[in-house]
């Protein structure tokens, strides 16, 4: 059965203990250590939340690149129309250019065979123009003639001016094609430049999103780095823990060691003088008034060794008087025995005595009180039931109650303490 409050006092004196004791670095060594993973858990959400930053501007560039390359591949299909438009004006110019020439010589030929014509009519002047009009028989012959020279000269010269406004004409048309393919090229170069503008741009988003990888896998590898630093301090921790636990045990080993070799000096003290205390009342017994004998002495039944065992169906000690340690932390004093039994079985009085309690009392549940002639006390805790009351006299062995589970207590035993002087003691000492 565990005495709480006890339990707690006792495990303030074993914490003030450690305090002194290595354990205490330990325990240091685990807040530091476990100071250090929150850090470390800290750390390694932030870089996850840069790691989505990076994310989403990797996706924000990834869709920025995805439109300059729409605007690239139209741009580059514009420039393909100009091309064509430009080779088609180029065809244009050239058609022109021909017939420009063409008409060039059209026109020198024209020229040269006006100027032949007009060489003819000059010599023939000479020798025979004036003759040929002025030999004439009439007048009507003479101007009919003069007329038809006028008339073929008029035509060679309007023919001539015919051709010369179609080449005007034309060179006007070819310097207007000229202006369309300078133009033409304008818009091209235009059309380069941005188009040399636009994948500059991608080119830098695409270095920039390039970048932007580099950084999300050093930020996963820096997160790798933490996560594995993060375990490694789990490892730690629990190896402190481990190492916390093990100082602990030790030093309820110790502390118990102690109370024990405490309590056995006491012992040998209190039986010492006990032994001197009836030496000297024999002695003087002796030498003054010859009491009798079973006056002075204690009887057999009531010194060490003396109690009888309280259960006489079970021997199954499970629990002996001192400091528990528990698994999982905690300790306790255990004030006295556990037995384990049957549920309703027979509870034996240790020795003679009066019964100074038979009721419920907190943790102990149906507890009874045996007072012995010898000023010990014996308890009986957890009982199912009573078979004694208040006052009544018991002799040694005589049921006085049934093993129970009431109070604190996980199963049917029976919690027997022994009390000298008011003081819980190992009840195995006195126990036959
Ligand atoms: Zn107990």
């Amino acid at each position: 059965m565990s005495q709480k409050m006890l339990k707690k006092g006792i495990s303030l004196l074993l914490v003030s203990a450690f305090v002194l004791s290595p354990g205490v670095s330990a325990a240091n060594r685990l807040e530091e250590l476990n100071k250090k993973k929150e850090e470390t858990q800290t750390q390694i959400k932030e870089k996850h939340s840069n790691i989505e930053n990076l994310s989403s501007e990797k996706d924000q560039l990834y869709s920025e690149i995805g439109t300059l390359d729409v605007e690239i591949e139209k741009v580059a299909g514009e420039i393909q129309e100009s091309k064509k438009q430009i080779d088609s004006l180029k065809a244009s110019i050239e058609a022109a250019q021909k017939e420009i020439e063409e008409l060039k010589e059209s026109i020198a030929k024209r020229e040269e065979e006006f100027k032949k014509r007009l060489e003819t009519m000059y010599i023939n002047s000479k020798t025979g123009y004036a003759e040929a009009l002025f030999g004439t028989e009439n007048v009507d012959e003479f101007l009919s003639k003069a007329t038809m020279m006028s008339y073929i000269s008029n035509y060679d010269k309007d023919i001539l001016n015919d051709l010369k406004h179609d080449k005007i004409t034309l060179d006007v048309k070819e310097s207007e094609l000229q202006g369309e393919k300078t133009a033409a090229e304008i818009a091209q170069r235009n059309l380069e430049e941005k188009s040399g503008e636009l994948e500059r741009a991608a080119t830098q988003k695409q270095n920039k999103m390039d970048a932007l990888e580099g950084m999300l896998s050093t930020s996963q590898e820096e997160v790798d780095v933490l996560e594995e630093q993060a375990s490694r301090i789990d490892g730690e921790i629990e190896s402190e823990k481990k190492a916390i636990a093990e100082a602990k045990a030790k030093a309820a080993r110790e502390a118990y060691a102690r109370a024990q070799a405490k309590e056995k000096a006491e012992r040998e003290a209190r039986a010492e003088k006990e032994a001197k205390a009836a030496q000297e009342k024999s002695k003087t017994k002796e030498t003054k008034e010859q009491k009798p004998l079973a006056e002075n002495t204690p009887p057999a039944s009531m010194g060490s060794g003396s109690l009888g065992w309280p259960v006489p169906s079970s021997h199954n000690l499970t629990s002996y008087y001192g400091y528990r340690v528990y698994p999982f932390g905690g300790y306790d004093f255990h004030m006295g025995v556990d037995i384990a039994a049957l549920s309703g079985a027979a509870i034996a009085a240790s020795a003679d005595g009066i019964i100074t309690y038979a009721a419920p009392m907190g943790t102990y549940g149906n507890l009874v009180k045996l007072r012995h002639f010898d000023g010990k006390e014996t308890y009986y805790a957890h009982c199912s039931g009573f078979n004694v009351s208040l006052g009544q006299k018991v002799s040694k062995g005589q049921t006085i109650a049934f093993i129970g589970s009431t109070g604190n207590s996980t199963g049917p035993h029976l919690h027997y303490e022994v009390r000298v002087g008011g003081s819980h003691t190992n009840p195995l000492n006195y126990i036959n």
